[in-house]
């Protein structure tokens, strides 16, 4: 069990290229913390710069208050679980769990039996007993990643890396060792940085999610406030699926007056968001709209709802849901997920209604500011 600290932490690479730019994390003990953003964001770096794996160019990262920026991985107390599991294919299952722990067993202090003990412990706890005298090979895509994570468990170490370690996987199964890793990591109770380029993995996985890219964290929150409050328009995107549509136009108005201006359309500005955007009268803003703050027929009273001409482009059923494409009389393509039966069809022109009281307002642009919420941790990281 550990605490994990990350004080401005910056990776230049040889060449130039500034991969984590003063990263700031503190991560608490038993924390299940997950890193995600796209491809080349920074984040396989940061988790290898917490591993030793790679150099920093400045900042520290201190685990359980001590700096081990000079400290080898070995003598860091994590274990890491790669992508590519890693696993040694001469070993059986049994050696490949045992073998860091035969590695340094004396300065351990463990007997061969100690080790027995761990290994069928941990394999016993992954469901895997029964392959212990197997070769990598012989085994499913499943089986290898358990393998792995067990490899990983017999160490009890202080802190357990993950970096995208289901993405050999089929997507059902996926889902599967996903719940699994997260009851593992709850049961084992190890502090755990997980990274993933998945915002859905990312999502149900951690207790805070990172979101960072261009090598900064943008958002550090619980799924639930990432989700319901981005701390950005690139944020607000990147999480949720179908993600949220995006419209352009200004606020105009103020006091219970205030409204949304997209084209000749108007949209009512709940108190909360015509307060928010008090400063900002006249200038453009994006107002970002999930899909299920869209619906076809009102279904409270009082709820405060705007309308929105649209035409449909698509409809897509989906069990008890349907997505409906649409387009608005600006050409902004936007999807909302109504009821299935509401009566809605491809070429139909018509009223969407928003519940205003779920969308945001950004400033202009893709990293463009959420005015609508006043952010927990800055932009930033974490401070
Ligand atoms: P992610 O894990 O988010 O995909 P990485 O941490 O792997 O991102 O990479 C971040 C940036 O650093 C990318 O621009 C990548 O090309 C660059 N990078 C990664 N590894 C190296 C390396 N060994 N040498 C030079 N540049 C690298």
């Amino acid at each position: 069990m550990a605490r994990v600290t990350l004080t401005d932490v910056t990776k230049v690479y040889p060449g130039g290229v500034t991969a984590v730019n003063r990263v700031s994390l503190d991560i608490a003990d038993r924390e299940f913390v997950v890193l995600v953003g796209p491809s080349g964001c920074g984040k396989s770096t940061t988790l290898r710069m917490v591993a030793g794996l790679e150099d920093i160019s400045a900042g520290a990262i201190a685990i359980d208050g001590r700096v081990v920026n000079q400290t080898p991985p070995k003598d860091r107390d994590i274990a890491m679980v790669f992508q590519n599991y890693a696993l040694y294919p001469h070993m059986t299952v049994y050696k490949n769990m045992a073998f860091s722990l035969s590695l340094r067993r004396k300065q351990l202090g463990l007997s061969k039996a100690d080790i027995d003990l761990k290994v069928r412990e941990a394999a016993a706890l992954l469901g895997i007993e029964n392959l212990l005298d197997r070769k990598p090979k012989a085994l499913s895509g499943g089986q290898r990643q358990r393998v792995a994570v067990g490899r990983a468990i017999v160490r009890e170490p202080k802190v357990f890396l993950f970096d995208e370690p289901l993405s050999n996987l089929d997507a059902k199964l996926r889902v599967e060792m996903r719940s699994e890793i997260r009851r593992l990591q709850k049961r084992l109770n190890t502090t755990t940085i997980y990274v993933t380029h998945d915002q859905e993995e990312a999502m149900t996985l951690s207790d805070r999610v990172v979101v960072m890219k261009d090598g900064v964290i943008f958002q550090a929150a619980s799924p639930l406030e990432v989700y319901e409050s981005p701390a950005n328009r690139f944020v607000a995107a990147f999480v949720g699926t179908p993600p949220m549509g995006f419209i352009e136009g200004r606020c105009v108005g103020q006091n219970g007056d205030a409204a949304f201006e997209h084209g000749s359309e108007r949209l009512p500005l709940p108190k909360k968001l015509a307060q928010a955007a008090t400063g900002f009268s006249q200038r453009p803003l994006v107002l970002g709209i999930r899909p299920d703050a869209f619906c076809v027929r009102q279904s409270g009273e009082n709820l405060p709802y705007a309308k929105l001409k649209a035409r449909v482009t698509q409809v897509e059923p989906l069990g008890d849901r349907k997505d409906v494409h649409m387009t608005t009389t600006m050409g902004t393509k936007l999807v909302g997920r109504v009821d299935l039966r509401a009566g809605v069809c491809e070429g139909q022109e018509l009223d969407m209604l928003i519940d205003m009281t779920r969308v945001h307002l950004f400033e202009p642009g893709e990293m463009g500011r959420n005015i609508s919420v006043v952010p927990v941790r800055s932009a930033a990281g974490e401070q």
